[in-house]
Protein backbone atom coordinates (compact mmCIF):
# COMPACT_ATOMS: atom_id res chain seq x y z
CA UNK A 1 0.00 0.00 0.00
CA UNK A 2 0.85 3.67 -0.66
CA UNK A 3 0.49 6.88 0.96
CA UNK A 4 0.04 10.44 -1.25
CA UNK A 5 1.49 13.23 0.76
CA UNK A 6 0.60 16.58 -0.31
CA UNK A 7 3.59 19.28 -0.01
CA UNK A 8 2.24 22.54 -0.96
CA UNK A 9 4.55 25.76 -1.58
CA UNK A 10 4.56 27.44 1.42
CA UNK A 11 5.89 24.16 3.02
CA UNK A 12 9.32 23.60 2.54
CA UNK A 13 10.67 22.57 5.79
CA UNK A 14 13.00 19.38 4.93
CA UNK A 15 13.40 18.82 9.17
CA UNK A 16 9.00 18.08 8.62
CA UNK A 17 9.01 14.57 11.14
CA UNK A 18 7.57 12.96 7.87
CA UNK A 19 11.21 12.86 6.20
CA UNK A 20 12.17 11.36 9.70
CA UNK A 21 13.31 8.56 7.75
CA UNK A 22 13.08 7.31 3.91
CA UNK A 23 9.95 4.68 3.41
CA UNK A 24 9.08 3.20 0.31
CA UNK A 25 5.48 2.89 1.01
CA UNK A 26 5.09 7.06 0.88
CA UNK A 27 5.36 9.24 -2.12
CA UNK A 28 5.74 13.41 -2.03
CA UNK A 29 4.09 15.10 -4.03
CA UNK A 30 4.99 19.20 -5.03
CA UNK A 31 2.97 20.88 -7.93
CA UNK A 32 3.41 23.92 -9.54
CA UNK A 33 0.02 24.79 -10.79
CA UNK A 34 -1.91 27.68 -11.92
CA UNK A 35 -4.68 27.01 -9.13
CA UNK A 36 -1.68 29.06 -7.01
CA UNK A 37 -0.10 31.54 -9.68
CA UNK A 38 -3.84 32.77 -10.22
CA UNK A 39 -6.00 33.24 -7.58
CA UNK A 40 -4.51 37.03 -7.02
CA UNK A 41 -2.42 38.85 -9.76
CA UNK A 42 1.03 37.95 -8.35
CA UNK A 43 4.54 39.24 -8.74
CA UNK A 44 7.16 37.39 -11.24
CA UNK A 45 9.57 37.16 -8.58
CA UNK A 46 7.31 35.74 -5.84
CA UNK A 47 6.26 33.16 -8.69
CA UNK A 48 9.88 32.25 -9.68
CA UNK A 49 11.32 32.24 -5.85
CA UNK A 50 8.56 29.94 -4.57
CA UNK A 51 8.76 27.01 -7.69
CA UNK A 52 12.68 27.24 -7.42
CA UNK A 53 12.42 26.85 -3.17
CA UNK A 54 9.99 23.46 -4.31
CA UNK A 55 12.07 22.18 -6.66
CA UNK A 56 15.44 22.29 -4.61
CA UNK A 57 13.10 20.74 -2.04
CA UNK A 58 12.40 18.05 -3.88
CA UNK A 59 16.34 17.52 -5.39
CA UNK A 60 17.36 17.29 -1.52
CA UNK A 61 14.07 14.83 -0.98
CA UNK A 62 14.87 12.70 -3.78
CA UNK A 63 18.88 12.92 -2.64
CA UNK A 64 18.02 11.97 0.82
CA UNK A 65 16.01 8.29 -0.95
CA UNK A 66 12.91 9.23 -0.27
CA UNK A 67 10.22 8.36 -3.37
CA UNK A 68 8.90 12.29 -5.21
CA UNK A 69 6.48 12.93 -7.72
CA UNK A 70 7.04 16.09 -8.73
CA UNK A 71 4.55 17.79 -11.20
CA UNK A 72 6.00 21.41 -13.09
CA UNK A 73 4.05 24.22 -14.43
CA UNK A 74 4.37 22.83 -18.44
CA UNK A 75 4.34 19.48 -17.40
CA UNK A 76 1.50 18.35 -20.11
CA UNK A 77 0.24 15.48 -17.37
CA UNK A 78 -0.01 18.51 -14.67
CA UNK A 79 -3.70 19.27 -14.32
CA UNK A 80 -3.12 22.54 -12.93
CA UNK A 81 -5.43 22.08 -9.65
CA UNK A 82 -4.60 20.24 -6.46
CA UNK A 83 -7.33 18.29 -6.29
CA UNK A 84 -7.41 16.80 -9.65
CA UNK A 85 -3.86 16.29 -9.87
CA UNK A 86 -4.23 14.25 -6.61
CA UNK A 87 -7.03 12.64 -7.89
CA UNK A 88 -4.39 11.32 -10.57
CA UNK A 89 -1.94 10.45 -9.18
CA UNK A 90 -3.66 8.20 -6.57
CA UNK A 91 -4.73 6.63 -9.61
CA UNK A 92 -0.84 5.91 -10.76
CA UNK A 93 -0.24 4.99 -7.81
CA UNK A 94 -2.89 2.58 -6.79
CA UNK A 95 -2.45 4.77 -3.77
CA UNK A 96 -4.44 4.17 -0.01
CA UNK A 97 -3.91 7.03 1.76
CA UNK A 98 -3.52 10.16 1.58
CA UNK A 99 -2.04 13.19 3.72
CA UNK A 100 -1.12 16.63 3.87
CA UNK A 101 -0.01 19.53 6.25
CA UNK A 102 -2.51 21.71 8.04
CA UNK A 103 -2.34 24.53 5.79
CA UNK A 104 -2.29 28.08 6.24
CA UNK A 105 -4.70 29.61 4.21
CA UNK A 106 -8.14 29.28 4.80
CA UNK A 107 -8.56 28.92 0.85
CA UNK A 108 -6.79 25.95 1.47
CA UNK A 109 -7.77 24.47 4.01
CA UNK A 110 -11.31 24.80 3.10
CA UNK A 111 -10.28 22.88 -0.22
CA UNK A 112 -8.25 20.04 1.27
CA UNK A 113 -10.51 19.69 4.07
CA UNK A 114 -13.73 19.42 1.59
CA UNK A 115 -11.52 16.62 -0.86
CA UNK A 116 -10.18 14.91 1.84
CA UNK A 117 -13.78 14.20 3.22
CA UNK A 118 -14.76 12.86 0.19
CA UNK A 119 -12.11 10.47 -1.18
CA UNK A 120 -12.55 7.03 -1.09
CA UNK A 121 -9.56 6.23 0.80
CA UNK A 122 -8.70 7.98 3.98
CA UNK A 123 -7.50 11.52 4.01
CA UNK A 124 -5.64 12.84 6.88
CA UNK A 125 -4.21 16.50 7.98
CA UNK A 126 -1.01 16.25 10.59
CA UNK A 127 0.15 19.65 11.97
CA UNK A 128 3.08 21.52 9.65
CA UNK A 129 5.34 22.08 13.10
CA UNK A 130 5.83 25.54 12.18
CA UNK A 131 4.00 27.91 14.86
CA UNK A 132 5.02 28.15 18.00
CA UNK A 133 0.90 28.55 18.65
CA UNK A 134 -2.13 26.61 17.46
CA UNK A 135 -4.15 28.18 15.04
CA UNK A 136 -6.98 28.61 17.83
CA UNK A 137 -4.76 29.70 20.86
CA UNK A 138 -4.71 33.73 20.80
CA UNK A 139 -8.93 33.73 20.71
CA UNK A 140 -8.63 31.33 23.57
CA UNK A 141 -5.97 33.94 25.15
CA UNK A 142 -8.51 36.54 24.62
CA UNK A 143 -11.70 34.59 25.33
CA UNK A 144 -13.89 37.23 27.53
CA UNK A 145 -11.65 39.78 26.95
CA UNK A 146 -13.18 43.43 25.15
CA UNK A 147 -10.52 43.96 23.10
CA UNK A 148 -7.31 42.19 21.77
CA UNK A 149 -4.36 43.40 22.69
CA UNK A 150 -0.91 42.42 20.40
CA UNK A 151 1.19 43.32 23.77
CA UNK A 152 -0.51 40.90 25.92
CA UNK A 153 -0.09 38.58 23.97
CA UNK A 154 3.46 39.23 23.44
CA UNK A 155 4.06 39.06 27.08
CA UNK A 156 2.52 35.80 27.51
CA UNK A 157 4.36 34.01 24.71
CA UNK A 158 7.16 35.45 26.09
CA UNK A 159 6.63 33.52 29.44
CA UNK A 160 5.51 30.24 28.03
CA UNK A 161 8.63 30.13 25.99
CA UNK A 162 11.43 31.47 28.08
CA UNK A 163 12.19 34.32 26.05
CA UNK A 164 14.16 37.03 27.04
CA UNK A 165 12.76 36.84 30.88
CA UNK A 166 14.56 36.38 34.03
CA UNK A 167 14.46 34.21 37.19
CA UNK A 168 11.12 35.01 38.35
CA UNK A 169 9.58 35.78 35.28
CA UNK A 170 10.88 39.42 34.63
CA UNK A 171 11.56 40.80 31.50
CA UNK A 172 15.26 40.96 30.85
CA UNK A 173 16.45 44.62 31.38
CA UNK A 174 13.27 45.42 33.48
CA UNK A 175 11.61 46.15 30.35
CA UNK A 176 8.96 44.20 28.25
CA UNK A 177 9.00 46.83 25.32
CA UNK A 178 11.53 49.04 24.55
CA UNK A 179 10.08 50.37 21.66
CA UNK A 180 10.62 53.66 22.59
CA UNK A 181 14.56 53.48 21.83
CA UNK A 182 14.01 52.36 18.18
CA UNK A 183 12.60 55.78 16.56
CA UNK A 184 15.35 56.95 14.92
CA UNK A 185 16.07 58.60 11.31
CA UNK A 186 18.63 56.78 9.06
CA UNK A 187 21.35 59.62 7.88
CA UNK A 188 23.34 57.52 5.92
CA UNK A 189 25.59 55.51 8.59
CA UNK A 190 26.22 52.92 9.48
CA UNK A 191 25.75 51.10 6.43
CA UNK A 192 23.61 48.72 5.07
CA UNK A 193 24.74 45.03 6.90
CA UNK A 194 26.57 43.05 4.16
CA UNK A 195 23.94 40.88 2.44
CA UNK A 196 25.04 36.94 2.18
CA UNK A 197 22.60 36.16 -0.06
CA UNK A 198 23.00 34.19 -2.88
CA UNK A 199 21.95 35.28 -6.44
CA UNK A 200 20.23 32.54 -8.60
CA UNK A 201 19.80 33.00 -12.33
CA UNK A 202 16.03 31.27 -13.00
CA UNK A 203 15.82 32.33 -16.36
CA UNK A 204 14.90 28.58 -17.69
CA UNK A 205 12.49 28.38 -14.85
CA UNK A 206 11.04 32.05 -15.81
CA UNK A 207 10.66 31.26 -19.45
CA UNK A 208 8.62 27.70 -18.90
CA UNK A 209 6.32 30.48 -16.28
CA UNK A 210 5.55 32.80 -18.86
CA UNK A 211 4.98 30.21 -21.60
CA UNK A 212 2.39 28.81 -19.79
CA UNK A 213 0.46 32.28 -19.96
CA UNK A 214 0.98 32.61 -16.57
CA UNK A 215 -0.40 36.65 -15.70
CA UNK A 216 2.40 38.72 -13.35
CA UNK A 217 3.91 41.78 -12.85
CA UNK A 218 6.51 43.66 -11.20
CA UNK A 219 9.99 43.11 -12.43
CA UNK A 220 10.72 39.38 -12.87
CA UNK A 221 15.39 39.70 -12.55
CA UNK A 222 15.01 35.78 -13.02
CA UNK A 223 18.89 35.86 -13.63
CA UNK A 224 19.46 37.59 -9.97
CA UNK A 225 17.24 36.06 -7.60
CA UNK A 226 18.13 36.84 -4.21
CA UNK A 227 15.88 34.70 -2.04
CA UNK A 228 17.04 31.46 -0.64
CA UNK A 229 15.85 28.44 -2.66
CA UNK A 230 16.60 26.29 0.50
CA UNK A 231 17.44 26.17 4.28
CA UNK A 232 20.99 25.83 3.82
CA UNK A 233 21.50 29.13 2.27
CA UNK A 234 18.48 30.55 4.50
CA UNK A 235 20.81 29.54 7.76
CA UNK A 236 23.83 31.47 6.13
CA UNK A 237 21.67 34.64 5.89
CA UNK A 238 20.60 34.41 8.81
CA UNK A 239 23.57 34.27 10.67
CA UNK A 240 24.58 36.81 8.32
CA UNK A 241 21.98 39.10 9.75
CA UNK A 242 22.40 38.57 13.49
CA UNK A 243 26.24 39.35 12.85
CA UNK A 244 26.17 42.60 10.46
CA UNK A 245 22.11 43.56 10.74
CA UNK A 246 20.78 42.75 14.32
CA UNK A 247 22.77 45.40 16.55
CA UNK A 248 21.59 48.38 14.30
CA UNK A 249 17.62 46.67 13.83
CA UNK A 250 16.12 48.57 16.71
CA UNK A 251 17.54 51.92 16.41
CA UNK A 252 16.49 52.49 12.99
CA UNK A 253 13.36 49.87 12.36
CA UNK A 254 10.72 52.90 11.65
CA UNK A 255 13.78 54.66 8.90
CA UNK A 256 13.27 54.73 5.89
CA UNK A 257 15.92 56.03 3.08
CA UNK A 258 16.19 56.35 -0.45
CA UNK A 259 19.60 54.84 -1.08
CA UNK A 260 18.76 52.07 1.35
CA UNK A 261 16.10 49.85 0.23
CA UNK A 262 17.03 47.05 3.14
CA UNK A 263 18.17 49.17 6.12
CA UNK A 264 19.29 47.22 8.85
CA UNK A 265 15.69 44.69 8.14
CA UNK A 266 16.41 40.96 8.20
CA UNK A 267 15.08 40.09 4.84
CA UNK A 268 14.20 36.64 6.57
CA UNK A 269 10.21 36.87 5.99
CA UNK A 270 10.33 34.53 2.97
CA UNK A 271 12.47 32.13 4.38
CA UNK A 272 10.27 31.66 7.29
CA UNK A 273 6.91 31.71 5.80
CA UNK A 274 7.75 28.77 3.44
CA UNK A 275 8.78 27.16 6.02
CA UNK A 276 13.14 26.92 5.61
CA UNK A 277 13.55 28.32 9.40
CA UNK A 278 11.34 27.61 12.41
CA UNK A 279 10.96 30.76 14.45
CA UNK A 280 12.12 28.81 17.41
CA UNK A 281 15.66 29.19 16.02
CA UNK A 282 15.27 32.71 15.22
CA UNK A 283 14.13 34.02 18.24
CA UNK A 284 17.27 31.63 19.94
CA UNK A 285 19.69 33.29 17.77
CA UNK A 286 19.02 36.42 18.63
CA UNK A 287 18.62 36.47 22.34
CA UNK A 288 22.15 34.44 22.24
CA UNK A 289 23.25 37.27 20.40
CA UNK A 290 22.31 39.74 23.28
CA UNK A 291 23.34 36.71 25.74
CA UNK A 292 27.00 37.03 24.45
CA UNK A 293 26.98 40.88 24.27
CA UNK A 294 26.69 41.06 20.35
CA UNK A 295 23.74 42.86 20.31
CA UNK A 296 21.74 45.23 22.26
CA UNK A 297 18.65 44.46 24.30
CA UNK A 298 16.56 46.97 22.32
CA UNK A 299 17.37 45.77 19.04
CA UNK A 300 16.79 42.20 19.99
CA UNK A 301 13.72 42.74 21.79
CA UNK A 302 12.35 44.40 18.93
CA UNK A 303 13.42 42.13 16.56
CA UNK A 304 12.40 38.97 18.42
CA UNK A 305 8.95 41.43 19.29
CA UNK A 306 7.90 40.80 15.57
CA UNK A 307 8.12 37.16 15.40
CA UNK A 308 7.42 36.12 18.51
CA UNK A 309 4.19 38.77 18.99
CA UNK A 310 3.37 39.93 15.50
CA UNK A 311 3.45 37.30 13.69
CA UNK A 312 2.15 34.54 15.89
CA UNK A 313 -1.01 37.16 16.82
CA UNK A 314 -1.80 38.15 13.36
CA UNK A 315 -2.16 34.37 12.33
CA UNK A 316 -4.28 34.05 15.75
CA UNK A 317 -6.34 37.01 14.51
CA UNK A 318 -6.78 35.75 10.73
CA UNK A 319 -7.67 32.06 12.47
CA UNK A 320 -10.17 33.75 14.72
CA UNK A 321 -12.12 35.89 12.27
CA UNK A 322 -12.34 33.55 9.17
CA UNK A 323 -14.17 33.45 6.68
CA UNK A 324 -14.84 37.03 5.41
CA UNK A 325 -11.63 38.90 7.31
CA UNK A 326 -11.01 40.13 4.22
CA UNK A 327 -14.39 42.18 3.59
CA UNK A 328 -14.71 44.26 6.38
CA UNK A 329 -14.38 47.82 5.35
CA UNK A 330 -15.61 50.41 8.18
CA UNK A 331 -15.13 53.40 6.51
CA UNK A 332 -17.09 51.92 3.68
CA UNK A 333 -13.80 53.29 1.48
CA UNK A 334 -14.92 52.24 -2.51
CA UNK A 335 -12.27 53.94 -4.40
CA UNK A 336 -10.17 51.82 -6.85
CA UNK A 337 -6.10 52.17 -6.85
CA UNK A 338 -4.99 54.47 -9.17
CA UNK A 339 -2.68 53.08 -12.11
CA UNK A 340 0.56 53.95 -10.85
CA UNK A 341 0.63 50.83 -8.44
CA UNK A 342 1.38 48.85 -11.10
CA UNK A 343 3.93 51.06 -12.21
CA UNK A 344 5.16 53.40 -9.43
CA UNK A 345 4.71 56.80 -11.71
CA UNK A 346 3.36 58.95 -8.72
CA UNK A 347 4.93 62.34 -8.45
CA UNK A 348 5.01 61.69 -4.42
CA UNK A 349 8.69 61.02 -3.96
CA UNK A 350 7.59 58.38 -1.16
CA UNK A 351 5.05 56.57 -2.96
CA UNK A 352 7.32 56.25 -5.71
CA UNK A 353 10.00 54.75 -3.83
CA UNK A 354 8.36 52.63 -1.76
CA UNK A 355 6.08 51.03 -5.09
CA UNK A 356 8.98 51.29 -7.06
CA UNK A 357 11.16 49.31 -4.68
CA UNK A 358 7.89 46.67 -3.99
CA UNK A 359 7.65 46.11 -7.84
CA UNK A 360 11.59 45.96 -8.48
CA UNK A 361 12.47 43.62 -5.82
CA UNK A 362 9.04 42.24 -4.35
CA UNK A 363 9.86 43.29 -0.90
CA UNK A 364 9.83 46.97 0.63
CA UNK A 365 10.06 47.03 4.69
CA UNK A 366 7.25 47.34 7.20
CA UNK A 367 7.49 51.11 7.70
CA UNK A 368 7.50 51.85 3.88
CA UNK A 369 4.12 49.19 3.52
CA UNK A 370 2.68 50.67 6.85
CA UNK A 371 3.33 54.49 7.04
CA UNK A 372 3.71 55.25 2.79
CA UNK A 373 1.61 52.93 0.92
CA UNK A 374 -0.82 51.83 3.71
CA UNK A 375 -1.41 55.39 4.68
CA UNK A 376 -1.90 56.75 1.46
CA UNK A 377 -4.11 54.07 0.73
CA UNK A 378 -6.48 54.63 3.83
CA UNK A 379 -5.93 58.46 3.45
CA UNK A 380 -6.94 58.42 0.11
CA UNK A 381 -10.07 55.72 0.59
CA UNK A 382 -8.71 52.78 -1.36
CA UNK A 383 -11.21 50.00 -0.83
CA UNK A 384 -9.44 47.87 1.48
CA UNK A 385 -10.34 44.58 -0.40
CA UNK A 386 -8.05 46.12 -3.55
CA UNK A 387 -5.46 47.09 -0.98
CA UNK A 388 -5.08 43.65 0.57
CA UNK A 389 -5.22 42.22 -3.04
CA UNK A 390 -2.55 44.43 -4.13
CA UNK A 391 -0.25 43.62 -0.96
CA UNK A 392 -0.69 39.54 -1.56
CA UNK A 393 0.35 39.65 -4.55
CA UNK A 394 3.22 41.89 -5.09
CA UNK A 395 5.26 40.81 -1.86
CA UNK A 396 7.49 37.48 -2.43
CA UNK A 397 6.24 37.00 1.78
CA UNK A 398 2.98 37.93 1.07
CA UNK A 399 0.72 34.42 2.34
CA UNK A 400 -2.68 35.61 3.38
CA UNK A 401 -2.67 34.30 7.30
CA UNK A 402 -0.10 36.68 7.87
CA UNK A 403 -0.73 39.61 4.62
CA UNK A 404 -4.80 39.49 5.25
CA UNK A 405 -4.55 41.48 9.20
CA UNK A 406 -2.00 43.24 8.13
CA UNK A 407 -3.79 44.64 5.59
CA UNK A 408 -7.16 44.84 6.45
CA UNK A 409 -6.65 45.61 10.22
CA UNK A 410 -3.22 46.93 10.92
CA UNK A 411 -2.99 48.88 7.93
CA UNK A 412 -6.10 49.79 6.79
CA UNK A 413 -8.14 49.91 10.22
CA UNK A 414 -10.88 48.10 8.02
CA UNK A 415 -11.78 45.81 10.72
CA UNK A 416 -12.94 48.79 12.91
CA UNK A 417 -10.07 48.04 15.56
CA UNK A 418 -9.77 44.18 15.94
CA UNK A 419 -6.56 43.88 15.58
CA UNK A 420 -4.70 47.60 15.83
CA UNK A 421 -5.26 50.29 18.83
CA UNK A 422 -5.71 52.72 16.48
CA UNK A 423 -5.07 54.15 12.22
CA UNK A 424 -1.69 54.03 11.43
CA UNK A 425 -1.81 57.43 9.33
CA UNK A 426 0.25 60.46 9.37
CA UNK A 427 0.52 64.04 7.48
CA UNK A 428 4.17 64.83 5.44
CA UNK A 429 5.72 65.62 9.15
CA UNK A 430 6.10 61.90 10.14
CA UNK A 431 7.13 60.96 6.78
CA UNK A 432 10.01 63.69 6.81
CA UNK A 433 10.90 62.78 10.19
CA UNK A 434 11.81 59.38 9.39
CA UNK A 435 12.92 59.35 5.92
CA UNK A 436 15.03 61.79 3.21
CA UNK A 437 11.88 60.61 0.95
CA UNK A 438 10.51 64.90 1.05
CA UNK A 439 13.99 66.23 -0.30
CA UNK A 440 13.63 66.76 -3.90
CA UNK A 441 9.66 66.19 -3.77
CA UNK A 442 7.65 67.53 -6.06
CA UNK A 443 5.27 68.36 -3.32
CA UNK A 444 5.71 70.66 -0.51
CA UNK A 445 5.90 68.72 2.69
CA UNK A 446 4.57 72.21 5.07
CA UNK A 447 1.36 72.93 2.97
CA UNK A 448 -1.80 71.77 2.87
CA UNK A 449 -3.80 73.74 0.48
CA UNK A 450 -2.68 74.37 -2.99
CA UNK A 451 -1.71 72.65 -6.09
CA UNK A 452 1.88 71.56 -4.61
CA UNK A 453 0.73 71.19 -1.71
CA UNK A 454 1.64 67.51 -0.19
CA UNK A 455 -1.13 65.29 -0.78
CA UNK A 456 -1.01 63.91 2.57
CA UNK A 457 -1.59 66.95 4.25
CA UNK A 458 -5.07 67.59 3.36
CA UNK A 459 -6.13 63.94 3.44
CA UNK A 460 -4.49 63.36 7.02
CA UNK A 461 -6.91 66.17 8.36
CA UNK A 462 -9.69 65.23 6.15
CA UNK A 463 -9.31 61.56 7.25
CA UNK A 464 -10.06 62.50 11.06
CA UNK A 465 -12.94 64.95 10.13
CA UNK A 466 -14.84 62.41 8.11
CA UNK A 467 -14.54 60.23 10.86
CA UNK A 468 -14.82 62.00 13.91
CA UNK A 469 -17.52 60.29 15.00
CA UNK A 470 -16.14 56.60 15.13
CA UNK A 471 -12.43 57.70 16.48
CA UNK A 472 -12.49 60.80 18.12
CA UNK A 473 -13.25 59.24 21.38
CA UNK A 474 -9.96 56.97 20.87
CA UNK A 475 -8.25 57.84 23.70
CA UNK A 476 -4.89 57.24 21.20
CA UNK A 477 -5.95 60.19 19.34
CA UNK A 478 -6.50 62.85 21.86
CA UNK A 479 -4.23 64.94 20.58
CA UNK A 480 -5.02 64.82 17.14
CA UNK A 481 -8.45 65.88 17.92
CA UNK A 482 -7.52 68.61 19.85
CA UNK A 483 -4.77 69.74 17.15
CA UNK A 484 -8.41 69.58 14.69
CA UNK A 485 -10.90 71.28 17.05
CA UNK A 486 -8.19 74.11 17.65
CA UNK A 487 -8.30 74.70 13.60
CA UNK A 488 -10.57 77.33 12.82
CA UNK A 489 -13.64 76.64 10.51
CA UNK A 490 -12.56 77.85 7.52
CA UNK A 491 -9.30 76.21 7.43
CA UNK A 492 -11.19 72.70 8.16
CA UNK A 493 -13.65 73.11 5.45
CA UNK A 494 -10.79 73.94 2.97
CA UNK A 495 -8.68 70.88 3.46
CA UNK A 496 -12.18 69.50 3.18
CA UNK A 497 -11.73 70.38 -0.30
CA UNK A 498 -8.64 69.81 -1.27
CA UNK A 499 -9.02 66.56 -0.11
CA UNK A 500 -12.09 65.61 -2.34
CA UNK A 501 -10.49 67.53 -5.13
CA UNK A 502 -7.24 64.81 -4.66
CA UNK A 503 -9.07 61.62 -4.26
CA UNK A 504 -10.94 62.89 -7.80
CA UNK A 505 -7.99 62.99 -9.59
CA UNK A 506 -6.00 60.21 -7.44
CA UNK A 507 -4.54 58.96 -11.00
CA UNK A 508 -2.45 62.31 -11.47
CA UNK A 509 -1.16 62.47 -8.57
P1 LIG B 1 12.01 42.32 9.70
O1 LIG B 1 11.70 43.75 9.86
O2 LIG B 1 13.43 41.92 9.73
O3 LIG B 1 11.21 41.53 10.83
C1 LIG B 1 11.57 40.21 11.21
C2 LIG B 1 10.43 39.24 10.99
O4 LIG B 1 9.37 39.55 11.85
C3 LIG B 1 9.85 39.22 9.61
O5 LIG B 1 10.59 38.40 8.73
C4 LIG B 1 8.46 38.69 9.86
O6 LIG B 1 8.45 37.27 9.85
C5 LIG B 1 8.14 39.16 11.25
N1 LIG B 1 7.26 40.34 11.21
C6 LIG B 1 7.62 41.64 11.28
N2 LIG B 1 6.53 42.43 11.30
C7 LIG B 1 5.47 41.61 11.21
C8 LIG B 1 4.07 41.83 11.16
N3 LIG B 1 3.53 43.03 11.23
N4 LIG B 1 3.28 40.75 11.05
C9 LIG B 1 3.79 39.51 10.99
N5 LIG B 1 5.10 39.24 11.03
C10 LIG B 1 5.92 40.29 11.15
N6 LIG B 1 4.75 40.12 6.52
C11 LIG B 1 4.78 38.94 5.89
O7 LIG B 1 5.54 38.05 6.28
N7 LIG B 1 3.97 38.70 4.83
C12 LIG B 1 3.11 39.64 4.35
O8 LIG B 1 2.40 39.39 3.40
C13 LIG B 1 3.07 40.90 5.00
N8 LIG B 1 2.23 41.87 4.55
C14 LIG B 1 2.21 43.07 5.20
C15 LIG B 1 1.30 44.04 4.76
C16 LIG B 1 1.23 45.26 5.41
C17 LIG B 1 0.22 46.28 4.98
C18 LIG B 1 2.08 45.51 6.50
C19 LIG B 1 2.01 46.81 7.22
C20 LIG B 1 2.98 44.55 6.93
C21 LIG B 1 3.05 43.33 6.31
N9 LIG B 1 3.94 42.32 6.74
C22 LIG B 1 3.94 41.11 6.10
C23 LIG B 1 4.78 42.49 7.93
C24 LIG B 1 6.20 43.03 7.67
O9 LIG B 1 6.12 44.21 6.93
C25 LIG B 1 7.07 42.01 6.95
O10 LIG B 1 7.07 40.80 7.66
C26 LIG B 1 8.51 42.47 6.84
O11 LIG B 1 8.57 43.70 6.15
C27 LIG B 1 9.35 41.43 6.15
O12 LIG B 1 10.67 41.86 5.98
P2 LIG B 1 11.84 41.36 6.95
O13 LIG B 1 11.89 39.88 6.94
O14 LIG B 1 13.07 42.09 6.57
O15 LIG B 1 11.30 41.82 8.37
FE1 LIG C 1 5.56 62.10 0.29
FE2 LIG C 1 4.46 64.48 0.76
FE3 LIG C 1 6.97 64.05 1.48
FE4 LIG C 1 6.33 64.23 -1.11
S1 LIG C 1 6.18 65.85 0.43
S2 LIG C 1 7.65 62.70 -0.19
S3 LIG C 1 4.31 63.31 -1.14
S4 LIG C 1 5.17 63.03 2.29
Amino acid sequence: TTTLRLILGDQLNPLHSWFSEARADVVYVLMEVRQETDYVHHHAQKIIAIFAAMRALARQLEGEGHRVHYLRIDDPANLQAIPANIDALLAHYGATRFEYQEPDEYRLDLQLADYAARLPVPGTMVGSEHFLTARDEAERIFAGRAQWLMEYFYRQMRLVHGVLVEKGGKPAGGQWNFDHDNRKPWRGAPPEPFDARVQHDHSALWDSIEATGVDSFGRPDAARIVWPQDRAEALVHLDAFIQHGLPHFGDYQDAMHTSAPRLFHSMLSFALNTKMLHPREVIAEAEDAWRAGHAPLHAVEGFIRQILGWREYVRGVYWANMPGYGEHNVFGHTTPLPSWFWDGKTKMRCMRHAIGQSLDDAHAHHIQRLMIIGNFSLLAGLEPNQVHQWYLGVYVDAFEWVEMPNTIGMSQFADGGLLATKPYVSSAAYIDRMSDYCKGCHYDKKARLGETACPFNALYWDFFERNAQRLSGNQRLGMVYRNLFKMDDAARAACGEQAAALRARLGEL
